[in-house]
């Protein structure tokens, strides 16, 4: 393949940098062209160079950053795909044990499947690239073009809500009706990923409150009232707004208010872990939480990444919520930037929601 501009790092190292590569000999039947890619924590951290985890693929120097994107058909060489279809790209691929072989890669037991951008694969923040047509999510709704980028995070929660599914069913759970409606779910977090989340806690009928330990701006304040989404500041209003919670899920990655939050939990409860932050202080568990867990059979569960079905189910409901709330979809995108730019990785510490590269 010919040079192509890419933004790319040294990883686990770090930094960040536009230039010129040349990559040879990716596997892919189609070639696609990102329209744009989105930045997430993940690539902060790697930029930073605070993931030792991430490595270069084997053979370069560097690494081409980038998980998320919504990407157009440049040409295909298969049935299924055509040139100036809207597709998007799955991160990770294969490795070698029964959860990969079976296509749940999410689930990998051992370790040794590759994520692009992050573990030994190049990602997506490139002019063009090949890509095997088994691991590219078709979005047959056009007006997806731009909001199609936020289809990757939302896949997270697709695979979280199935899980949920799967844990729920212990116990009663929902109400007589058999729907969750009068149950709550609290998203702890402000940031894009908590507020697709809510918006999925909103259509399983959840009553959602997003929490953070500050106020929010206008922005965030009018994208909840769209989805009917509760707003608690924590820091103000722990002791008399925070309670009586069914569904907690966390994407701060900090114990200590995983744990504050966790006492609030009612019986048959379920705590979903997302947000990692390995430099996070520690948080102590009590005897008291302890006996918190164990007598009101609380489950606590961890859940990362998720299989190509919920790639599918992400793209229906982000067409879904893109029709529904079209203006609370497109504020959700706070940031904009050229891809001739590095610039938007050095502002990782504003207050937007998602930032998104331009690559058309
Ligand atoms: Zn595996």
């Amino acid at each position: 393949m010919d040079q192509v501009m890419a933004l790319v790092t040294n990883a686990p190292s770090g930094g960040a940098i536009s230039r010129r590569v040349t990559i040879t000999g990716e596997p892919g039947d189609i070639l696609l062209k990102p329209l744009y890619t989105g930045i997430c924590g993940t690539d902060r951290g790697i930029i930073a160079g605070k993931l030792p985890f991430a490595y270069n693929p084997v053979g370069y120097d560097f690494l081409v950053l980038g998980h998320e994107s919504i990407c157009s058909v440049v040409e295909s060489d298969v049935s299924g795909f055509k040139a100036g279809d809207l597709v998007v790209p799955m991160v990770r691929r294969p490795g070698k044990c029964l959860n990969c072989a079976a296509g749940r890669q999410d689930n990998c037991s051992d370790g040794d499947k590759h994520e692009a951008g992050i573990t030994g694969k190049h990602g997506f923040m490139r002019e063009q690239f090949r890509e095997s047509s088994r691991y590219v999510v078709r979005v047959g709704d056009s007006s997806l073009s731009r909001t199609g980028v936020l289809t990757e995070p939302t896949k997270n929660v697709m695979k979280l809500f199935e899980v949920f599914s799967v844990i729920s069913g212990r116990s009663i759970y929902p109400t007589p009706d058999y729907s969750f409606q009068g149950k709550h779910a609290w998203i702890i977090g402000t940031g894009s990923e908590g507020f697709l989340f809510s918006f999925m806690a909103r259509e399983q009928g959840f009553d959602t409150f997003m929490t953070n330990r500050h106020s929010v701006d206008e922005g965030r304040l009018g994208i909840m009232d769209q989805f009917g989404i509760n707003f608690v500041d924590y820091s103000r209003d722990f002791d008399t707004a925070v309670k009586d919670i069914d569904l907690l899920i966390d994407t701060s990655g900090d114990p200590t208010t995983i744990l504050r939050f966790t006492q609030r939990v009612r019986q048959n409860g379920i705590v979903f872990l997302f947000g990692t932050n390995g430099r996070a202080p520690d948080g102590a568990m009590s005897g008291v939480m302890v006996d918190h867990l164990v007598e009101k059979n609380i489950t606590i569960a961890g859940s990362v990444d998720g299989a190509k079905r919920h790639y599918e189910q992400a793209v229906s409901y982000i067409s879904k919520w893109t029709h529904e709330h079209p203006r609370a979809m497109s504020a959700l995108i706070t940031n904009e930037e050229p891809a001739s730019s590095v610039d938007p990785f050095k502002r990782g510490n504003s207050n937007g929601i998602k930032t998104i590269i331009s690559w058309k």
